[in-house]
């Protein structure tokens, strides 16, 4: 397909590891789009996720050991303010870990087999975001030692830092395993192949680089349809990519 546009081939851009290729089972030289990387590279950011997490819960557990008196660290600062620390330290590694957690999800997606197994899994940080700073609010407004006062700076600080980490960790855009999958067959049904493309700032991905939808863009994006849902596209072009019907 001869195109004057410039298509940039986003793996090479993105300078991942060297090209693999390999041998189907007719011995022809594929491209290997290795399967396993993604469900390493998901696990990977989903154990850092976790661990993100427990910092942040740590942060909040300190907070609550200091108020309750059992420690006494940095006993030159007020309670209050040792308390608005740990909410910010907790926030501050707790919406990082609810990044990673969707950013593997969009890499390695679940299956949605089980739709609340799935809305779980997906929406783990904001389910997560209630023990992160639920406690630190209850055990706040039941501390017999702190004025009204206080006790309402510490509240609205975690309630809001509550409100943060849950709308952050939130996915509105969630992809399953299935959907995906679905996505590679419609491509492989058209092409044959996995290459996609799309334009910047698009939501669509499509198979012909010279579809008339790219008049506008000077580049095209090169991919494969893992990379694009990657990156949040996960819209076909009806105009290239026709409908298939899931076979039972
Ligand atoms: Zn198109």
């Amino acid at each position: 397909m001869a195109t004057k546009k410039k298509i940039v081939d986003i793996t090479k851009e993105e300078k991942k590891s060297s090209e693999k290729f390999g041998k189907d089972s007719h011995g022809k030289i594929i491209k290997l789009e290795d399967k396993g990387d993604n469900k390493e590279r998901g696990k990977k950011y989903r154990i850092f996720a976790i661990l993100l997490w427990i910092v942040a819960i740590i942060f909040e557990v300190i907070g609550i050991l200091r108020l309750s008196g059992v420690i006494n660290w940095f006993s030159n600062l007020s309670v209050v303010t040792f308390l608005i620390i740990c909410i910010v330290l907790d926030l501050l590694f707790f919406v990082p870990g609810s990044l990673l957690w969707k950013k593997a999800n969009h890499i390695d997606p679940f299956s949605e087999k089980d739709k609340t197994k799935f809305w779980m899994l997906n929406n783990l940080g904001t389910i997560l975001s209630v023990l992160a700073f639920l406690p630190i609010i209850i055990a706040v407004l039941t501390n017999k030692d702190l004025d009204k006062k206080d006790k309402t700076i510490v509240t609205v600080v975690a309630a809001i830092a509550l409100l943060i980490a849950g709308v952050s960790s939130y996915d509105f855009n969630p992809i399953s395993s299935e959907q995906l999958e679905h996505a590679e067959k419609e491509v492989m049904n058209v092409s044959g192949g996995n290459t996609v493309y799309w334009a910047p700032h698009s939501k669509k991905y499509h198979v012909d680089p010279d579809c008339p939808a790219f008049s506008q863009s000077e580049t095209v994006y090169e991919g494969t349809v893992k990379q694009a849902f990657e990156k949040g596209l996960t819209d076909p072009c009806r105009r290239c990519i026709p409908e298939l019907e899931e076979e039972e």
